[in-house]
């Protein structure tokens, strides 16, 4: 979406880029290395459907070699072009190396309403496009790794492994060529989840420092604060559902596609996320009401702002009137270049992309490691650690037994003590980790730093430092 006056995605992307990049004292001519996007190969391609040869226009954009594979997620849209692509890729370079996962920045998308298309033809076209980009080592377990992203999930992911195994049929680690596999695929527990999960933790992060709450005009915890949620796909649903049911977030909005649904006592997201699931829209869910132009809910007053949709949303037209002072850009993109500076002029307080959605990246460079090392997480230390535990509990019992101490552990205690962490446990506190630490870094800069006064910068000059030093260490 590209409002009069804007800049286009890519460009938006760069003149953020630039802003921090000014900041830094790098040698001469690195910096248009680290901006400039290596590479884009655009495909296009028939497939004979429905009786008639249908032809559809892919891209796979390669943004920075600087570490390999490069990784990045496939989308389906119509409006999929190479600027937006290209754009895309460069936010994963900097998400990559802001979250320390060990990747190039890539991107890559297919110009198709996925809903056009029944099952069987979507697979066709899948592995159709799969074929295309793995003959060109465009999709290669050592070096460029595609997941999932708007419009594409666990089921493409499995089409296109399977292509690849096809392709590769001695090659031992094929089922790392892509992430977001479902479980049964070569998957890992806790993927589907990961992105809105990470947005979740990122919060958490956040209310941990009362000095940065303060910034936003926010004060206390979590608890009780209201949010709006744009976009109720994959990302805004799982966010949603896990503030509302396990941080006491109310839930006063969810906007998407025909309008938006507002209730300042919390809205119930399983029961709004069923009836879109049924009905393909919010209009006629039942206990809340639904407002038609769902861009003016933007603009409600509430505590958090959730964009968790498409780029763009966010624009010069409308940031003036946007009155959340914390927003957190669960979607890649949704605050252009321009609006950034009139949301940065009001004080609002803005928690970037390449943090907030890092959440999905992570989980996948699990999913990578678990399938290069063939092995699930967990498998080898989950009952060793359960008997470690047991060991302990009986010995305190047997103490209290013996000096009638009388301690009695409680059973809730017991269960938790001894139950030894699986792979979705594990999933969880390395993505818990990975959100705290990254935020950390952004907040030493953001603090630190005279010169930087918000998060955004703070996390373009963390991650360009890193990219800067590989690019140093390998002599550049
Ligand atoms: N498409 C997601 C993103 O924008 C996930 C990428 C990945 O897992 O490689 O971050």
């Amino acid at each position: 979406m590209q409002h009069s006056g804007e800049p286009s995605f890519r460009q938006s992307v760069d003149l953020m880029f630039n802003r921090a990049v000014r900041l830094m004292d790098l040698p001469p001519g690195l910096e248009e290395k680290i901006r400039v996007c290596n590479s884009t190969y655009t495909v296009r391609f028939g497939v004979r459907l429905r009786g008639k040869i249908e032809t559809f226009t892919g891209y796979r954009s390669v943004h920075s070699e600087h570490m390999e594979p490069v990784k990045g997620g496939i989308r389906y849209a119509l409006s999929v072009n190479q600027d937006e692509v290209e754009a895309l890729a460069a936010l994963m370079t900097y998400k990559c190396a802001l979250v320390e996962t060990p990747f190039g920045g890539s991107k890559g998308g297919l110009c198709i309403d996925p809903r056009q298309w029944d099952d069987h033809e979507l697979e066709q076209i899948t592995r159709r496009f799969a074929y295309e980009l793995i003959k060109r080592d465009l999709i290669h377990p050592a070096q460029n790794v595609p997941a999932p992203d708007m419009g594409t999930g666990e089921r493409e992911m499995a089409w296109i492994a399977d292509q690849y195994a096809r392709m590769n049929t001695t090659d031992i680690n094929a089922k790392a060529c892509v992430t977001g596999k479902p479980p049964h695929a070569g998957g890992i527990q806790g993927r589907v989840e990961a992105t809105g999960r990470g947005v979740q933790f990122a919060l958490r992060e956040f209310f941990r420092h009362p000095e940065d709450v303060a910034k936003a005009g926010l004060a206390g915890g979590l608890e009780g604060k209201r949010a709006v949620v744009q976009g109720l796909g994959n990302v805004g649903y799982h966010a949603a559902k896990f503030l509302s049911e396990e941080d006491g977030v109310k839930i006063t909005a969810i906007i998407e596609r025909d309008g938006a649904l507002v209730d300042d006592r919390g809205l119930p997201v399983e029961a709004v996320r069923a009836h879109l699931a049924a009905t393909g829209g919010l209009a006629g869910f039942a206990g809340a009401e639904f407002v038609a132009d769902g861009a003016a809910v933007l603009e409600k007053p509430c505590d958090i702002l959730i964009p968790a949709a498409m780029e763009g949303v966010i624009h010069m037209g409308n940031a003036a009137r946007i009155s959340a002072p914390l927003i957190i850009e669960a979607a890649n993109g949704p605050v252009t270049f321009g609006a950034d500076e009139i949301l940065r002029q009001k004080g609002t307080v803005i928690i970037p992309d390449m943090y907030a959605n890092a959440g999905g990246v992570t989980v996948s460079y699990f999913e990578w490691v678990k399938n290069l090392s063939h092995i699930r997480f967990g498998r080898m230390q989950r009952r060793a650690e359960e008997a470690r535990s047991r060991l302990m509990v009986e010995e305190l019992e047997r103490l209290s037994a013996d000096k009638g101490l009388g301690w009695t552990l409680s059973p809730d205690f017991k269960e938790k003590f001894l139950t030894g962490s699986d792979e979705l446990a594990l999933v969880r506190s390395g993505l818990d980790d990975t959100m705290r630490t990254a935020y950390q870094a952004m907040r030493e800069v953001w603090h630190g730093r005279e010169d930087v006064g918000d998060l955004r910068v703070a996390a373009y000059l963390v991650s360009i430092g890193r990219v800067a030093q590989t690019y140093r260490s390998k002599g550049l």
